[in-house]
């Protein structure tokens, strides 16, 4: 969003491709206390805002689906999933990425009944029922919080004895009596019946221990993957498959940028990718002037 707005006010004739909810990860994200200037604000909130400011710009949006990028020398083409072909000098990818999985036993088959990676999306059908958190990062530690207001119990499984997340939310999970906090332990299989999930096993990492716990909801925030899929041969990325770019978010490939989560960098903020989205689109603009020189 931020990216398409720079571009706009550089008036470059820019074309925002967008497949889900424009505003991306925002949407599954329940409060934003972050972003400066705002105290508090929904993620859904702050998504419609942006929109209707890169809107209010001129921008438009296209709901579709990227298919294929093919790097060229003059332009880059990007292909839709209607077989449709766009042509630009310039691609800033802008794709983020998706909740890791665990990969035990359960989980792929209880998606949906039981096993989610978002809890504004599926908080709401745990109302009063237990619920299993897996995770020791800022999102885990967020999620538990939103979740402490519906469920009925919140047993978060992390698999060291420190959690990663800032100190704010450590603080305020350790005070939220409804939260409980099982540390040094994995889940090793997720187990259900006819009606959903009915539980986890558990193994203590440092004692070899194993035990079950009933729960009718596990919520798995493990980290994050890049949506790389779309990134073409040629773009250099790291071991992760995040995509390596230099100060002014331009990547191995002349013309293609990358910001956001699917940048490799420090932080990943809400605040880091909308900067990270004007450094792109000014860079774009310089490129366009210097390449109109050459021409
Ligand atoms: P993260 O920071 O990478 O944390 C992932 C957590 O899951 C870690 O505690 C990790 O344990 C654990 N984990 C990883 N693989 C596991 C496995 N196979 N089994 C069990 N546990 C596993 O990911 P995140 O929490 O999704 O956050 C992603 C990025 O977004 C971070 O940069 C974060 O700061 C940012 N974020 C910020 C906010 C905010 O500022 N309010 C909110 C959400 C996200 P270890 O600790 O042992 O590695």
């Amino acid at each position: 969003m931020t990216a398409g707005i720079y571009a706009q006010r550089a008036a470059l004739d820019t074309l925002l491709i967008e497949k889900g909810l424009p505003g991306g990860q925002l949407n599954n994200t329940d409060t934003v206390e972050n972003w400066p200037g705002t105290e508090s604000i929904k993620g859904a909130d702050l998504a419609m805002a942006m929109t209707a400011h890169a809107k209010g710009c001129g921008l438009e949006i296209l709901a579709s689906e990227v298919v294929e990028i093919e790097p060229g020398l003059n332009a880059h083409t990007i292909r839709l999933d209607n077989g449709e072909e766009l042509h630009g000098l310039a691609v800033i990818l802008a794709c983020g990425g998706h909740p890791r999985q665990l990969g035990v036993p359960g989980e792929k088959e209880n998606y949906g009944k039981g096993v989610s990676y978002c809890a504004v999306c599926d908080g709401f059908f745990f109302r009063n029922k237990r619920v299993i958190v897996v995770g020791g990062g800022d999102t885990a530690l967020e999620e538990a919080l939103f979740l402490a207001k519906i469920a009925a119990s919140i047993h978060l499984v992390h698999r060291r004895d420190a959690f990663r997340g800032g100190m704010i939310l450590q603080k305020r999970v350790l005070a939220e009596p409804k939260i409980q906090v099982i540390w040094d332990s994995v889940v090793t299989d997720i187990t259900s019946d006819d009606a959903g999930v009915t539980g986890v096993g558990l193994k203590n990492v440092k004692t070899g221990e194993t035990k079950n716990l009933g729960a009718e909801g596990v919520f798995i925030f493990i980290g994050f993957e890049p949506n790389n899929r779309l990134v073409p041969a040629g773009v250099k990325m790291n071991t992760e498959g995040f995509v390596v770019t230099n100060k002014k978010c331009e990547t191995s490939l002349p013309g293609i940028y990358a910001i956001g989560d699917l940048r490799e960098k420090y932080i990943k903020q809400i605040v880091t990718a909308a900067a990270e989205g004007c450094i792109a689109a000014q860079a774009v603009a310089h490129f366009a002037e210097e390449q109109k020189a050459k021409a």
